[in-house]
Parts: structure tokens; sequence; C-alpha cells
């Protein structure tokens, strides 16, 4: 351990926040380095984005591209490995990747987001990738022509929708209840759309299919049918924290299993902050812009920090 670097600063994900985190990291010259999974997050399934300053419209996988070329361009080490445990030790935090690296740091930040809820239905994994979906924009383009139903009735199933109308013959979404949220703009754009029918006050109960899913079930008869018949089944009834890290380090969290950060982000734990998706701040608006902001906000306190204990 003695022979190995430590880095000032580790920042555990590569999405919005962590990647803003690094950029900001690196104007502060903190020696830094980013472990991410997957490059972009949840940002990088989101099909159209198009309430981001300075972007009218610009695609998930767009905005991820821009904000890795700007981090990269600062010359910080981009590392896409799993983060699989943390250990305090007397003098830095060591990590453990899923590949067997590790490494150590005086400071962590926790960017890592959340993960797409599932609906726990009995045989849901069976049919993941063989008709159910949680991603439009990975998987559309695999229904061109079909028929299709979305789960959901927040801004990311409104989206859904609209990109597989695009693609698919016809999209059915079910909503629990009787009326989208979410952003006007979209739900406007979603009930206006010839191809999209929208099922209010229903619940998808049941999946069936023999190699691939074939129909769902409905917790409630719609024109006189409880059975849908569908191509593919996209869900996205939104997302929870991803918890394994925060339980090995014990951080408090509120009780849907958030972190819970100060103002300036800085978790339970001294020396471990947390931003974007995976914390209380922000109102608990889990936006592109605030968890930007909340990795900003980040970087800037541990800079603070680190000057302060020289
Ligand atoms: C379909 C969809 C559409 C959306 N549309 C919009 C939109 O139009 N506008 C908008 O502002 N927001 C939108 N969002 C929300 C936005 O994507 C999120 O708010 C944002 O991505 C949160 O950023 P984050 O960095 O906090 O987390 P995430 O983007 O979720 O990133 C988390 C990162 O942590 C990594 N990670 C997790 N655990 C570990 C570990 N153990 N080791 C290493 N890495 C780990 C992940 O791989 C990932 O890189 C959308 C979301 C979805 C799903």
């Amino acid at each position: 351990m003695e022979n190995q670097k430590n880095y000032s600063l580790i920042i555990i994900g590569a999405g919005p926040a962590a990647l803003t985190a690094s950029i900001y990291a690196s104007r502060y010259r903190l020696d830094h380095l980013v472990i991410g999974e997957s490059l972009g997050g949840l940002a990088f399934e989101a099909h159209k984005i198009c309430n981001f300053p300075t972007e009218q419209e610009i695609s998930g996988m767009e905005i991820v591209e821009k904000m890795k070329k700007h981090v990269k361009s600062l010359g910080t080490s981009l590392l896409l490995d799993k983060v699989i445990n943390v250990e305090q030790k007397k003098e830095a935090f060591k990590i453990l990747t899923r590949s067997g690296k590790i490494f150590l740091a005086k400071t962590l930040l926790l960017a890592v987001g959340t993960k797409r809820r599932q609906l726990n239905l009995p045989n849901e994994s069976k049919f993941i990738g063989k008709g159910v979906s949680y991603c439009a924009t990975c998987d559309a383009m695999f229904y061109q022509g079909k028929t299709v139903a979305v789960v959901g009735g927040s801004d990311s199933a409104n989206t859904a929708s609209l990109y597989l109308a695009e693609i698919a013959k016809k999209v059915y979404q079910i909503y629990r209840k009787n009326k989208l949220r979410g952003e006007t703009a979209w739900v406007n754009q979603v009930v206006t759309n010839k191809k999209i029918e929208v099922i209010y006050n229903t619940e998808v109960i049941g999946l069936d299919g023999k190699e691939k899913l074939e129909k769902i079930i409905l917790s409630k008869p719609y024109k006189g049918q409880t059975e849908l018949a569908i191509d593919g089944l996209f869900i996205e009834i939104g997302t929870i924290p991803q918890k394994n890290l925060i339980n090995k380090l014990s951080l408090e969290t509120d009780e849907k299993g958030y972190i819970r950060v100060t103002p300036d982000q800085k978790t339970s734990h001294s020396g471990i902050w947390a931003a974007g998706d995976i914390t209380t701040a922000s109102n608990n608006f889990h936006q592109i812009i605030t968890a930007c902001s909340e990795g900003a906000i980040a970087a800037e306190d541990i800079f603070k920090f680190l000057q302060n204990s020289k």
C-alpha cells in the first residue's frame, strides 16, 4: 500500500454528476481518477434532451460524448470498471474494482446514480431481452413496424412512447393514474400523437409468452379485454438508488435510500461527498442539470477541504 499512488480524489460514477465534478476538479488541478461502470449513466439512455441550456435538442449519447470529450481534454483518466468495495484505511480510502484493481484516495465522491425500477412480476427476468426492455433508446430499433407498450406516466415514459411512435406501428402507454405527469410539453405531444393510445388507471399484472413476450395481462379490461397482444414492453416506472456502496460505508440516507448530504454535498462520513441522482439534494429533482450542479459544488468543497488539510 505504501508504494501505491494516493489520489487526492476518486470519483465513483461516470454520469453527468461525476463528469462535471471531474471538469471542476481538473480546473482546481486536483489529482483525480474517475471510475464508472458505464459511461454517461442514465443520461446515455435519454432519447431526446430538450431542457439542457445551450442544447435545444440533443440525444443522451451525444451529450455524454461531449462531456467525455471535455473531461478527456483536461487530461483526466477515465476508467470503465465497477467499484465493488471501499474501505477506510488510516491514511486513505482503499478502492477495489471488479477487474481486481486497487486504488487509494484521500477523498471520495460518490456519483453512482440510480437504477431502473422493475415491475417485479414473477417471469419479468425471463423476458428481459426477449420482449421486455428498460431502455427505449437502446432497444426501440428492434420493434420497427411492431406493436409495443410502455408502462409509466413520467417524462421518461412519455419520451419513450414518443420515440417508439417514430419506429413502431402502434404504442400503448399504460399508466396506473388518471393523468400523465412530467413536462407539459411532452404530455401534450403524447396525447395528440395518433400512434399512441394511453390506457389510464391500469397496471400490467402479468407477462405471457413461450420463448418471448407475446402478451401482457392488464389489471382491468381495456376495450373488453384484459389481455393485450404486443411484441415489446418498455418499463419506465422510475428508478431506485444504487445501494451497495452506501450500505458498505454505512452512509446516512433518507427512508428511500438516497444519500443525505449537506448543502456542500458532504455525506455523513468524513472525506466522502455525494452528487447527482443518488442524493437528497436539489429538492430531489433528478435531472442532468441538477446532477451537474451537485458535481460542481462537491468538487469545489473537496478542493477547499484538501487545501485546509495541507
Ligand atoms: C429515459 C430517460 C430520459 C431522461 N431524460 C432526461 C432529460 O431529458 N433531461 C434531463 O435533464 N434528465 C433526463 N433524465 C435524467 C438524467 O438522465 C439523470 O438525472 C442523470 O443522468 C443523473 O446523473 P447522475 O450522474 O447522478 O447519475 P447517472 O447518470 O445514473 O450515472 C451514474 C453513474 O454511476 C456509475 N456507477 C454506479 N454504481 C457504480 C459502481 N459501483 N462503480 C462504478 N460506477 C458505478 C454508473 O455506471 C454511471 O456511470 C432521463 C433519464 C432517463 C432514464
